[in-house]
């Protein structure tokens, strides 16, 4: 038997906004609501076939596959299928619908916040993430290290085994829900008589009570923990980075997975040196006779100062490059460079005699072969102004 289109179903456009989708919905869900019909085969199977649909259009990413697979991607992705719904049953036969469907629904009649808890009840749950912020040194960030950082956390009460009870004893099957963590009860709308189901107070939706509490966890199955991580920190690592250290978050409830401990890395800015990527910079400053006669400089570089000589009639922001003096890559296969940009700085606060000396030296090389720079921008000027 072909299907019917969900757009059809909802009678929206194939371009209706998420919006009208919702509104459509609640509309026909509304009118064919089986509690508004009762022993109505009709309106149920509607009522069934509008869930159907807003099952799939109301949740964007099945829209899309929707939209592309048309009702095939049903089967491939195991969503189509309806399972049955505790909360809702006994009324005219009726029986299961989406839980997305059901959440909306539910909504509407009685406002949020309800689908979300009766889900909790005895599952085991993965312990919280936690977070440390944790600052390194430049050259620790290059090298890698060894750090060791202090954290607290929940973990598992070691006396108790996390369920709470003393040793001995173990916690009770809860009166009030016979275990299963949720009350039922029936209340009376506008649409009719429902059953309506919340969270067992007694027991927190666990389903279990503890009557001879453990005493080092007063019951809660979990204590706070001071411990000392090592951390290796890898060489080549950047600031912003994280590293994760799975299962050493919070310790999960009712046999759940422990969380991560996630560990923010921040780099200090070194006085010297500026990194980008696996590369590192530096800027020296020279003086002019330097630049001119060449020198040998002694550069700084992460692995102590090395000797490095500049050729004669260097310029002021000629940059060298100083080959595997950079950054290992994290993964270790390579190790980046140094840029080193020698900077002409100009003296100050000359005495007389320096004056007259410069002055001296400078009619002695007015002359452009000495300054190719020169040479070139006053042939420039020329072709500019014709001069
Ligand atoms: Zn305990
Ligand atoms: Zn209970």
């Amino acid at each position: 038997m072909a299907k019917k289109d969900y757009y059809e179903i909802l009678g929206v456009d194939r371009n209706a906004s998420d919006e009208e989708i919702k509104r459509a919905y609640r509309k026909l869900a509304k009118k064919y609501h089986p509690d508004v019909n009762p022993n109505d085969k009709e309106a149920e199977a509607k009522f069934k076939e509008i869930n159907e649909a807003y099952e799939v259009l109301g949740d964007p990413q099945k829209r899309k596959q929707y939209d592309q697979f048309g009702h095939a991607f049903n089967g491939q992705n195991g969503f189509g299928g309806f399972e049955g719904f505790e909360g809702f049953e006994g009324f005219g036969g009726f029986e299961g619908f989406g839980q997305g469907g059901f959440g909306d629904i539910f909504d509407m009649f009685f406002g949020e916040g309800f689908s979300s808890t009766r889900r909790s009840a005895n599952r085991p749950q993965k312990g919280a993430d936690l977070r440390y912020n944790l600052e390194i040194t430049f050259k620790e960030a290059a090298f890698g290290a060894k750090k060791d950082i202090n954290i607290s956390r929940l973990e598992e009460c070691p006396r108790c085994g996390g369920n709470g009870s003393e040793p001995g004893h173990d916690p009770q099957v809860c009166s009030s829900c016979n275990g299963t963590g949720q009350i039922k009860y029936a209340q009376s709308t506008a649409f009719g008589r429902f059953v309506n189901v919340r969270t067992c107070s007694k027991c927190n939706g666990e389903g279990k009570v503890v009557t001879n509490p453990c005493t080092e966890c007063k019951g809660k199955g979990r204590v706070k923990k001071h411990r000392k991580i090592s951390i290796k920190i890898p060489a080549g690592i950047d600031d912003g980075q994280t590293i994760t250290l799975r299962g050493e978050g919070e310790a999960g409830l009712r046999g759940g997975y422990p969380g991560d401990l996630h560990v923010y890395i921040s780099v200090q800015p070194h006085e010297l040196f500026k990194r980008k990527g696996q590369d590192i910079y530096c800027d020296i400053p020279i003086t002019f006779a330097q630049a001119s006669l060449g020198c040998e400089l002694e550069v700084p570089t992460l692995n102590g100062k090395v000797k490095y000589t500049i050729p004669e009639g260097t310029q002021s922001g000629t940059v060298f490059r100083l080959k595997g003096k950079g950054i290992p890559s994290i993964r270790g296969y390579s190790r980046g460079d140094q840029y080193v940009k020698v900077n002409v700085k100009v003296p100050r606060r000359l005495n007389e005699e320096q004056k007259k000396l410069l002055r001296k030296f400078d009619e002695m090389t007015r002359g452009s072969e000495y300054y190719e720079e020169k040479k070139s921008f006053f042939g420039r000027m020329k072709d500019a102004f014709g001069v």
